[in-house]
């Protein structure tokens, strides 16, 4: 797996530590993932697990897991459990498996540190004295009056926090660094607050929690990560992040990079928005198909290559960008082009009787998996004297350039022969019942016939041995390419009414019956398909399409 090119990165975070390698610096690099477990990862925390494991594993390092578990309210152990599932389905395993709520004691004897060198104390302010304090980025912030608390007061305090003593909000810790410095991340952040919750994996154990940034950064240098790979948004940070490190008693202190975040359009990609669709039950659950979750991608029946081959592709640089969504499909597109097995489908059926097939009959046709790969071998597809076809397939009065079936013409069945429209019958509302057509059995493949030409292919599925289907076609999930953009407007606002089309009428080849949840398979002329897992608990298949053949939506909408 190691191997596998679409782990290699090429960017500017490859060069530094390859310098960092070539100088000594280090001799083994360590990177580590550090999701926050309050929801399911999407495609662009992929970006973050490519980026770090793909890193270390180019120059033979490791990558740990970390959950950043920080704050009791939001998360849970059965979102640790799914975060571990996707990033193993994504094909990467951790060296080690930390929790940043391991780190609580060190994390707290730290901040003593801090404390009794009088470089952090303890602040009674109000949250609102505290930020109208903080002063704005023209104008430098003002001292809290509790700055200059002496060292006994603010142990004693501190102590007394961490006991239980006080509500939440009376107190916090805040770092002794710079009022007036230019970086608003310096003028004495918040190191602990008061929180008394229950955590997921301390229960009551405490009653005050570190912050993001003193958690994140002492973590990483516990365990000795090298390179500390963050999204832009912690550039302002790196300050903060050195000065805590430099004034604790830690053995390393790794050094923080940041690249710019991934983005698709025609979705969101947070985690907080993501919940707020599955809680309230706009999509069906964090795998819903439509949604960029890993889990959703995977029901839908991207394959883990596809998402490492989407984010090597589209590189790690600092500059912000939105990718099309296009740009993921084709990606999937490709993938599943080269390793989809080839299948019949008929979404809208119609039958089609052949009136001179011997009543009674039937047949088995070796049909090849892929037209280019005979390696992946042949299926068996039934044939008899009536079959179904796409409704679309058909038409009374065509115009001058339709290549599919008309009163008198001609078409070829894929995989069969050629037929011949002799009849059809309609009902009372003008709805063609029924198509008549007679085979010519000169035209099967491995006969001279077999390469008499006729302009259209069509696809079909046996009626007797057919297999009744649900089918699930996906659009996307939102109606405008930024939902977040109108900052006067609920993102929900613009929810796709349309983004799901449940078709029950569809019809499949008994090959795709077979099908286990996650198969996929290409539907001649009509897309790829993969098995959903509701499949096991319905009478019959149920399909989702993962992409179409072509990418129409592009050209629809320029
Ligand atoms: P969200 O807002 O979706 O919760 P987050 O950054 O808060 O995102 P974390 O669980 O804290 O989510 O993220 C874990 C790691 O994944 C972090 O290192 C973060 O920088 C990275 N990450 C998150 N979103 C993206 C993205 N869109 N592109 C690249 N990396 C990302
Ligand atoms: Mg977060």
């Amino acid at each position: 797996m190691n191997n596998d090119q679409t782990l290699q990165v090429s960017n500017f975070i490859r060069n530094i530590v390859k310098r960092d390698l070539e100088s000594g610096r280090y001799t083994r690099i360590v990177t580590r993932f550090p999701p926050e477990p309050n929801g399911h990862l999407h495609i662009g925390h992929a970006k973050s697990i490519c980026l770090n494991f793909g890193i270390a594993a180019e120059f033979g390092g490791t990558t740990n897991l970390r959950f950043d578990d920080t704050n009791p309210l939001k998360e849970s152990e059965d979102y640790a459990q799914a975060i571990m599932n996707d990033v193993r389905w994504l094909g990467f395993e951790w060296n080690e498996l930390h929790h940043a709520s391991d780190y609580f004691q060190p994390l707290y004897e730290y901040a003593l540190h801090l404390v009794r060198n009088g470089k952090a104390y303890v602040d009674s302010q109000d949250a609102e004295a505290m930020r109208s304090s903080r002063g704005t980025l023209k104008d430098p912030g003002t001292n809290s009056p509790y700055r200059d608390r002496t060292v006994e007061e603010n142990l004693d305090l501190f102590e007394r926090m961490k006991n239980g003593e006080f509500a939440d909000g009376e107190h916090v810790l805040r770092a002794r660094i710079d009022m007036a410095s230019a970086n608003m991340n310096l003028r004495d952040p918040a190191i602990y607050r008061i929180r008394k919750v229950a955590h997921h994996r301390t229960a009551d154990q405490w009653n005050i929690y570190p912050m993001y940034d003193w958690a994140h950064g002492i973590s990483d240098a516990i365990e000795g990560i090298t390179h500390s790979l963050c999204t832009l948004e912690f550039e302002d940070h790196r300050p903060l992040y050195d000065w805590f490190l430099d004034n604790i008693p830690v053995a390393c202190h790794p050094q923080q990079i940041e690249f710019a975040r991934g983005n698709l359009d025609f979705t969101v990609m947070s985690k907080r928005r993501l919940r707020q669709l599955v809680e309230e039950g706009h999509v069906s659950g964090w795998d819903d198909p439509r949604m960029p979750t890993l889990a959703g991608l995977r029901r839908r029946g991207y394959t883990p290559g596809s998402i490492r081959r989407f984010w090597r592709e589209a590189g790690v640089s600092k500059a912000e960008s939105i990718i099309p969504m296009g740009v993921l499909e084709n990606s999937i597109r490709n993938d599943l082009n080269e390793n989809a097995p080839r299948v019949m489908a008929v979404l809208d059926p119609v039958k089609v009787v052949l009136t001179n097939y011997p009543a009674g009959e039937s047949e088995i046709l070796e049909a090849p998996s892929h037209p280019q790969k005979p390696e992946m071998g042949c299926r068996s597809v039934p044939l008899g004297r009536e079959i179904w076809i796409e409704r679309g397939d058909f038409m009374e009065d065509p115009p001058r350039k339709f290549f599919r079936l008309r009163p008198g013409g001609e078409v070829r069945l894929r995989n069969a022969f050629i037929v011949k429209c002799t009849g059809f019958s309609k009902d009372s509302e003008g709805n063609i019942t029924e198509i008549q057509c007679e085979y010519d059995p000169e035209s099967r493949s491995g006969l001279p016939g077999a390469s008499r030409k006729v302009k259209g292919t069509i696809h079909w599925v046996c009626v007797d041995n057919g297999v009744s289907a649900e089918i699930r076609l996906y659009d996307r999930l939102f109606s405008v390419a930024n939902p977040l953009a109108d900052k006067q407007r609920d993102f929900l606002e613009f929810l796709n009414p349309d983004s799901l089309r449940v078709i029950t009428s569809a019809v499949v080849e008994p090959a795709v019956a077979q099908g286990q949840p996650g198969d996929f398979f290409q539907f001649e002329r009509v897309g790829y398909f993969s098995v959903d897992p509701d499949s096991s608990d319905s009478v019959r298949p149920v399909l989702n399409r993962t992409v179409s053949l072509r990418d129409s939506w592009a050209k629809m909408n320029r």
